[in-house]
């Protein structure tokens, strides 16, 4: 009997090692296609937005006498623009590793989210300028316990994706509902919206349904960052599509573990 429960442990364990095996040639290989996807993607979207800036430059210097005011006027709207561009990528690439680090302090505050779409809309009023706008949050929401500034880089994240994937004079919506057990708070578009089989995927770093679509830069993190940020704070994060007409529809759930725990009223003496 002993002899056959060593026989039997010796199995288990080698199928253990074999498992462990297996998991770290998996990780490996993981790592490795996420070296590669971060690499290509980083010399895609360094290389671009370096070109037009180092092209626009070029221009004003050498040609700068020949052109009118209008004309130097679109070649330094260009080099900005595109260094922004720039400036927004490297935001993101920290934020990545920031959350994969678990370098990311939280400074929690009671937060309003009717404030904190205000002012993620005020950041965003370059980007949604040509979209129609409707905001729809009833009065009354619980206040939440979040850190405004990794809340406020979600917002601005889905709002910059509603209007780059959606066409100019579109609605872009964001509302909210809520009651004693969560509150939930909805980014909408009336783009194409997302194939059902990427409604999961769209939140793995370097996903973009689209690869080949080179007119809308993107890193393909924005949406990973949300979800890790989302997910730091205590709620959930998912998409899927408008029924009745096109469009994606991104839902953030804060449960009532995040809700401000504000004394009640009649509890005061
Ligand atoms: P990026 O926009 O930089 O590519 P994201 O992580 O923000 O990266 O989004 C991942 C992919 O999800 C996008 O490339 C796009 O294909 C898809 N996506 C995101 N938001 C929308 C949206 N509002 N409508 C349609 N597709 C979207």
């Amino acid at each position: 009997l002993l002899a056959a429960l060593i026989d039997q442990a010796a199995v288990a364990i080698e199928r253990i090692r074999f498992a462990a095996e297996m998991d770290a040639a998996r990780l490996a290989g993981e790592t490795e296609r996420l070296r590669s996807a971060l690499l290509s993607s980083l010399s895609h979207d360094l290389k671009t937005p370096l070109a037009s800036i180092t092209g626009a430059a070029t221009s004003l210097r050498q040609y700068g006498g020949l052109y009118d005011a209008a004309a130097r006027e679109e070649l330094a709207a260009t080099i900005q623009g595109e260094a922004e561009r720039l400036a927004r990528f490297v935001a993101n690439l920290l934020d990545m590793t920031r959350l994969r680090t678990g370098g990311i302090e939280l400074k929690r505050e009671p937060t309003d989210l009717g404030e904190a779409v205000g002012a993620a809309l005020q950041r965003m009023q370059g980007v949604l300028g040509e979209h129609q706008v409707d905001v729809d949050l009833p009065a009354g929401l619980p206040m939440l316990d979040l850190d405004v500034v990794l809340f406020e880089q979600v917002l601005v994240n889905l709002l910059d994706n509603a209007a780059k994937y959606s066409a100019p004079g579109s609605r872009v919506g964001i509302s909210a509902n809520g009651n004693e057990q969560k509150v939930e708070l909805t980014v909408s578009d009336e783009g194409p919206g997302i194939p059902a089989s990427d409604l999961e995927r769209v939140f793995e770093m370097f996903h973009r349904v689209n690869k080949g679509d080179r007119q809308r830069a993107g890193t393909g993190l924005g949406l990973s960052i949300c979800r890790g940020f989302v997910e730091v704070l205590g709620g959930t994060i998912q998409a899927t599509n408008r029924t009745g007409g096109s469009g994606a529809v991104f839902t953030i759930t804060f449960p009532e573990s995040c809700f401000t725990a504000i004394p009640r009223e009649d509890a005061a003496e």
